[in-house]
């Protein structure tokens, strides 16, 4: 590649590349641009709405080992499709020759990360050969820490073998060598975390982030039909979006881009033409102040009260124990003089929560100790949330038109404006805001 010539990673996820004739379309836009130096990809994904995804299968057998079971079953829907996809490409590499390795190794090795990874493996050994492009093995520069984390060395490791690289790259996603030298993966989509290590390592100017949406969307768009994608959203509120639930965009792949700055372009495979979503460090919150509405559930919210309850920091602390003891999980808490208030995500019914309120007022002299219904949080987030001084009541009104009750949680969050509604309240709650939103 030229000097001084921008570079593209492009990743694409599994639904792009379920099937032979949605790699031809990879291929298509790969070859739209030669910017597009870099290209990661997924294992093949579903095909078929009952389909199962290929790495899926893999781990399915993998289990199936633990278990002494044979594993012949799923590897042959496996080989299947591995071998329809090579033959539709007219892929002349011995692809059985590479199955009857992993079917042996399955049994050998005996790791669900092996097992896990041998999908992204075999889709890049695939779509490189169709590209004529080089393999570069994941396991050769991506390394990950004990927790499955990125490690830091990974950088420079994968900058010194792939600069040295003339033409088009094909990297597998989702996987890397761990610290004992074996085979370890990301979490479950990792291929992300994979794409955004590559356009550091390689100092890449757009990490592209190709799946079968147009973008991130406002709101989750099954529960709000009107809800349409963002051009523009910071690493930011990306963030904030996804403590609410929001399943965005992997959240271990936006820290190695966000890091140097590099933005990330969500696009459609299906729809090449669209401009998708650029995640940035920073955008024109002026013009659109929020960029976004989701929910999390089911939460239940505790309020414990005791008269000067700060003069018996004992108290605060046996309440806080209790929590921990039962092993709640504690996303929103609000500690303020007489008053705790927590936002617990549990799905526990009423006799389990009536079970805690009993344990808290015999384990503590308090004078309320309060469950709630079960509840959904509720966030809307923008940069330009300052902007938007009467959100909060635009929202309690469009609420209580709707009959609904309305908690607000935090409204002091400096871009994300919190607040909690039955869970039956979600979807009708969810819509009004959107229209809210898209009409401002
Ligand atoms: N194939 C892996 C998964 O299904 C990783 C990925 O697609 O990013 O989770």
């Amino acid at each position: 590649m030229a000097k001084g010539k921008e570079i593209w990673v492009s990743k694409f996820g599994g639904t792009s590349l379920a099937n032979a004739s949605q790699i031809a379309k990879v291929k298509d836009i790969v070859f739209a641009d030669d910017r597009r130096k870099l290209v990661v990809v997924s294992a093949p994904g579903k095909e078929h709405k009952e389909d199962t995804k290929v790495t899926d299968l893999l781990l399915t057998c993998h289990k199936l080992v633990e278990q002494g079971k044979s594993y012949d079953e799923p590897f042959a829907i496996i080989r299947r499709r591995i071998n329809e996809i090579a033959s539709a490409l007219g892929v002349g590499l011995d692809m059985d020759k590479e199955l009857d390795d992993i079917y042996a190794r399955l049994s050998q090795e005996k790791t669900a990360d092996f097992a896990g990874s041998r999908g992204e493996y075999l889709n890049a050994l695939m779509i490189s050969e169709f590209f004529g492009a080089t393999f570069v093995d994941a396991g050769q520069i991506i390394r990950l820490t004990e927790d499955g984390r990125v490690d830091e060395e990974t950088y420079e490791i994968a900058e010194k073998v792939l600069k040295t690289i003339e033409g088009r790259i094909v990297l597998p996603g989702f996987y890397g060598t761990g610290p004992h030298g074996g085979i370890q993966t990301f979490s479950r989509g990792g291929s992300d975390i994979t794409g955004a290590i590559a356009a550091r390592s390689i100092g890449a100017d757009i990490y592209e982030n190709w799946t079968d949406v147009s973008g991130i969307y406002i709101a989750d768009p099954r529960v709000a039909e009107k809800a349409g994608p963002v051009a523009k959203i910071t690493y930011r509120e990306i963030r904030e979006l996804a403590t609410i639930g929001a399943s965005v965009f992997h959240e271990d792949a936006i820290a190695p881009v966000r890091k140097v700055g590099i933005p990330i372009n969500v696009k459609n495979t299906n729809d090449p033409s669209a401009p998708g979503t650029m995640i940035t460090s920073s955008r024109d919150s002026k013009k659109d102040h929020l960029v976004g509405v989701s929910g999390k559930k089911p939460y239940r919210r505790l309020v414990v009260e005791k008269f000067m309850l700060d003069r018996y920091p004992d108290a605060a602390k046996a309440i806080h124990g209790i929590i921990e003891q039962e092993k709640l999980v504690c996303d929103v808490v609000v500690d303020a003089f007489d008053t705790i208030v927590m936002y617990l995500a549990t799905d526990m019914d009423d006799a389990g929560a009536d079970e805690l309120v009993k344990k808290i007022t015999e384990t503590v002299d308090v004078d309320i100790c309060d469950m709630s219904e079960p509840l959904v949080l509720i966030g809307v987030v923008g940069e330009g949330m300052d902007l938007e001084p009467t959100l909060m009541e635009r929202i309690a009104t469009t609420i209580s038109t709707l009959g609904f009750p309305l908690t607000v949680v935090s409204a002091s969050l400096p871009i994300k404006r919190l607040f909690a509604v039955p869970i039956d309240a979600y979807a009708p709650v969810l819509n009004a805001i959107v229209d809210t939103i898209v009409s401002d």
